[in-house]
């Protein structure tokens, strides 16, 4: 066997397997491990479905590349993988549903995913087994279908080793060790013992620079060698296949094979099988297994069938398909499906470890693993994937994350497969978790929470009476019940005053020696003086943008680093790499993460000088938040009654305003104080809706839409803020990239009811020529309005473009940067 290797995979189902192939093809020397037999894990006993439809701009192109990728196997490997392109068919019993689809649309036509809608009525001539009088249409994918899991595993096993992958089957991974630039990989030799698999005495070990982890339900274990915390966690997942149906038999001699059926809001998926048909449902009720652990009895097996627990899914077959009544039960299928609480898997480099990369908890992972093989091996060979990962990284889940929330959350998420994807809905298990103090206040006034990173933040006040079920029965795809409430936040952003939560805010202290020297390498703007602030982006080596900050500087080796809420994980993780890699040559750097002991009220609007000047306490408190005293980007220790609070003149909604970071266990005090003097100048509580429309107003990039590791911080237009004087990560692969496609603000007159999500194409003579990545309402031009990329030429101001929304073109115009107050006199203003 092997003992050195560039790469090496663990684990031998689809994922890992299509893993090794395109690492091998991207040129690596790569070995595969597996404990048992290549697809003994789930990877056996799936259903083989290879589902386009996907809301996730980044899924939709991974599970995009798997259909096109297993169409190609056969001509590579001689290996039949399988695949029936019979299509996919997914109907819809009420608008709602047709909405969903028609959003899906614009997703699909940023991706290139073919699609078409189909009413009842050409349903029913081309499927006539098929009830569909209750049915408002569907939507169809014919390039996709279902494959045989093993064949197509095989098949990308041939392929990986024609391109030199040395693949070990029973060889189980009980250990890693990093020596600094290697891992040393200890492992076992598995034997047959009793039908069981144990471990045997033998044992050698593997040297690798690079290792991946695809170890399907043992991720909980994989994470226990690695020391990390993963959410993987398996749920169970049955499907039935039912005895011949004579009347499909009938029908299919004359006719092709149905395309894989999904009623989603019957919660199944259904697809012919040797004459009869296989049901699986998402039920309710399905239970997480192995929170900790595989057992070792357990190999290829399944749990028992439970019936009882998928019986309306079943009732509901037979409704959709009336010749399936008759027809028995030939077999079932329960097995373990790994989780994660979002529903996405988790691809990219593991926290806090060098050059070991995760690909774990994929619950589509037939669909996922030819498209992941081949973006993750972009990442590890390329050092970035074309597509912007990050919504897939495995930091995504801090250290707060446990077993319980995992387990809980993942049987959440199988439960929702089929429900409404609205893009304003919020999940409601292991809720409220983290929260800040002020959260009970906030819930009395009205807050509408949402969960990001584990946090509860408030999405919007509506009314202080409203019933539980309020904030779900608002949920739309067009203009949800919130809205209006949203619209009253925004308003008195710009007329008033409104204070919103931010305390979710990811903070780092960055001190010592080395700071200021790292800091600049880091990061591509200048750095700012003593006492003020800056914004900044840290790059990928390769020139994209990794993380948004808004750096105060409060000593000469003395920095408060201020990132999205959202990313905390994801952030500390890359600035601890780097400044470790760095502190050789500038000197030792202290990093600390304080994000849960500093509160954050963001105060912004015209009024907001007037109330903080009614609690400041200062000699002089007239002139305390004057621009002389307190000039806009400039920070300041302040007290606000006894609270001291380190006061940031900045408003990400473009107003006058100020964040006021303060001692988190004083947030109550403060928030009682603030209320007090904001009441009469009109103040309000807003919330991050409002919040995300306003930031558009002034174009105000966004981590996660607008920014990310597929563009660089030049294609973001976000020229401003980097100074090409200095040398910085990224720097010359920024520049090498050039301008490939630009960020525009765009103003939309569209249709009344629905503003755009973020997800739709930018068309121009009917063909695509870019995407929205933020959209939303403006108060200010009471019109629809959004954030996106397109190709530098249709990048100038006045430019007229379209935006299909609803299935239908709208029209669009290209805006200067900043179409609010374009000129800042508003968050510049004196007083
Ligand atoms: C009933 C059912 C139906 C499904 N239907 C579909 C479907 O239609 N479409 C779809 O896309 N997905 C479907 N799935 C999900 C799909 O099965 C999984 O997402 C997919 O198989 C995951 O592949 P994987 O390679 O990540 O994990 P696995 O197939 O579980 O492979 C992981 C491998 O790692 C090995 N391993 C673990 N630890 C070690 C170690 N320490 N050393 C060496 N080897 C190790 C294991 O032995 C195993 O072979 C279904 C799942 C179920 C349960």
């Amino acid at each position: 066997m092997k003992t050195h290797v560039k790469a090496l995979v663990v684990g031998g189902g689809a994922v890992g397997t299509g893993i090794a192939y395109h690492l091998a093809k991207a040129g690596w020397d790569t070995m595969l491990l597996e404990r048992d037999e290549l697809t003994s894990g789930s990877t056996w006993h799936a259903a083989g479905l290879l589902p386009l439809f996907n809301m996730s701009y980044a899924t939709t192109h991974i599970h995009k590349y798997s259909v096109d990728f297993y169409k190609s196997l056969e001509a590579e490997t001689g290996l039949n993988a399988g695949f029936a392109v019979v299509g996919n068919l997914r109907m819809a019993q009420t608008q709602d549903r047709m909405d969903e689809y028609m959003l899906y649309s614009s997703v699909a036509e940023t991706c290139d995913v073919y699609h078409e809608f189909l009413t009842p009525k050409e349903m029913k001539e081309r499927w006539p087994l098929l009830r569909t009088d209750d049915l408002k249409g569907a939507l169809f994918h014919p390039q996709d279908g279902y494959i045989n899991p093993a064949d197509v595993t095989q098949a990308m096993a041939k392929g990986a080793r024609q391109h030199g992958v040395t693949i070990e089957r029973k060889w189980q991974v009980d250990g890693y060790k990093w020596t600094g630039s290697e891992w040393i990989v200890s492992i076992t030799k598995m034997v047959e013992q009793g039908g069981n698999l144990v471990a045997s005495e033998e044992t050698a070990e593997i040297r690798a620079e690079h290792v991946v982890t695809a170890t399907g339900n043992h991720a909980q274990r994989t994470a226990r060698l690695l020391g990390i915390k993963t959410p993987a966690i398996p749920v169970e997942h049955q499907f039935i296949v039912t005895e011949p149906d004579p009347m499909l038999q009938e029908y299919r001699k004359n006719n092709p094979e149905h395309p894989v059926l999904r009623d989603a809001d019957a919660k199944w998926y259904v697809r012919e099988e040797r004459g009869g048909w296989i049901l699986g449902p998402y039920e309710k009720g399905a239970p997480a297994r192995f929170e900790y652990g595989v057992p070792d009895s357990f190999r290829a097996d399944l749990f028992p069938l439970d019936l009882e627990r998928i019986e309306a899914e079943y009732m509901s077959m037979i409704h959709r398909l009336p010749s399936s009544e008759t027809v028995g039960l030939k077999d079932d299928f329960n097995g373990p499906i790994c989780y994660t609480p979002d529903g996405n898997p988790l691809v990219g480099p593991a926290p806090g470890l060098r050059n070991m990369w995760l690909a774990e908890g994929f619950s589509f992972g037939i669909t996922a693993a030819g498209g992941t093989g081949y973006y993750l091996a972009q990442m590890m060979v390329e050092g970035e994937a074309e597509i912007d990962m990050a919504s897939l990284d495995p930091k995504r889940y801090g250290n707060w994350m446990t077993t319980e929330y995992a387990a809980r959350k993942n049987e959440e998420c199988y439960d929702h497969v089929f429900i409404l994807h609205h893009p304003d809905e919020e999940r409601e298990a292991c809720r409220p978790l983290r929260t800040s103090p002020a959260y009970d206040r906030q819930k009395a006034r009205g807050a509408q929470f949402g969960q990001i990173n584990g946090w509860d933040r408030p999405n919007y006040y509506g009314p202080v009476d409203a019933p539980a079920s309020f904030d779900h029965d608002s949920r739309s795809f067009r203009r949800g019940a919130w809205w209006k409430y949203a619209v009253e936040e925004a308003k008195a952003v710009r007329e008033t005053a409104g204070l919103i939560d931010a305390t979710a805010f990811t903070k780092h202290l960055v001190r010592g020696p080395g700071a200021t020297a790292f800091l600049d390498w880091f990061t591509c703007n200048a750095l700012p003086k003593v006492g003020r602030i800056n914004l900044t982006y840290a790059l990928t080596p390769t020139g994209t943008t990794r993380t948004e900050y808004t750096i105060v500087r409060n000593g000469e080796n003395d920095y408060y680093l201020v990132s999205a809420g959202a990313w905390t994980a994801y952030d500390a993780d890359y600035l601890r790499k780097c400044a470790e890699d760095k502190a050789a040559e500038f000197g030792h750097i202290d990093i600390h993460d304080v994000t849960t002991q500093w509160g954050v009220f963001a105060i912004a609007g015209p009024k907001s000088r007037d109330i903080l000047k009614e609690i400041i306490k200062d000699a002089d408190p007239e002139t305390a938040l004057s621009n002389k005293r307190f000039p806009w980007l400039s920070a300041r220790k302040i007290e606000l009654g006894m609270c001291p609070v380190n006061a940031i003149r900045v408003a990400y909604t473009g107003e006058l305003g100020w964040e006021l970071h303060h001692p988190i266990e004083m947030q109550n005090y403060l928030f009682d104080l603030l209320e007090e003097a904001g009441k009469k100048h009109g103040m309000k509580l807003v919330g991050g809706r409002a919040q995300n429309w306003l930031r558009q107003e002034k174009s105000y990039r966004a981590f996660g839409t607008e920014l990310g590791r597929d563009a660089t911080p030049m294609e973001a237009g976000l020229d401003r803020f980097i100074d090409l004087s200095k040398d910085f990560q990224g720097k010359q692969a920024m520049i090498d990239t050039g301008v490939r496609f630009k960020c525009v603000t765009v103003l939309i007159d569209g249709p009344s009811d629905t503003d755009p999500w973020g997800k739709e194409a930018l068309l121009k003579d009917g063909k695509k020529v870019g995407r929205l990545t933020s959209g939303g309402y403006s108060v200010a031009f009471g019109k629809q309005i959004g954030m996106g990329y397109v190709s530098p030429d249709l990048a100038a101001v006045g430019t007229k473009l379209k935006v299909r929304m609803l299935r239908q073109e709208w029209d669009v115009e290209v805006v200067e940067d900043s179409p609010f107050d374009p000129s800042n006199e508003r968050i510049r203003v004196n007083g």
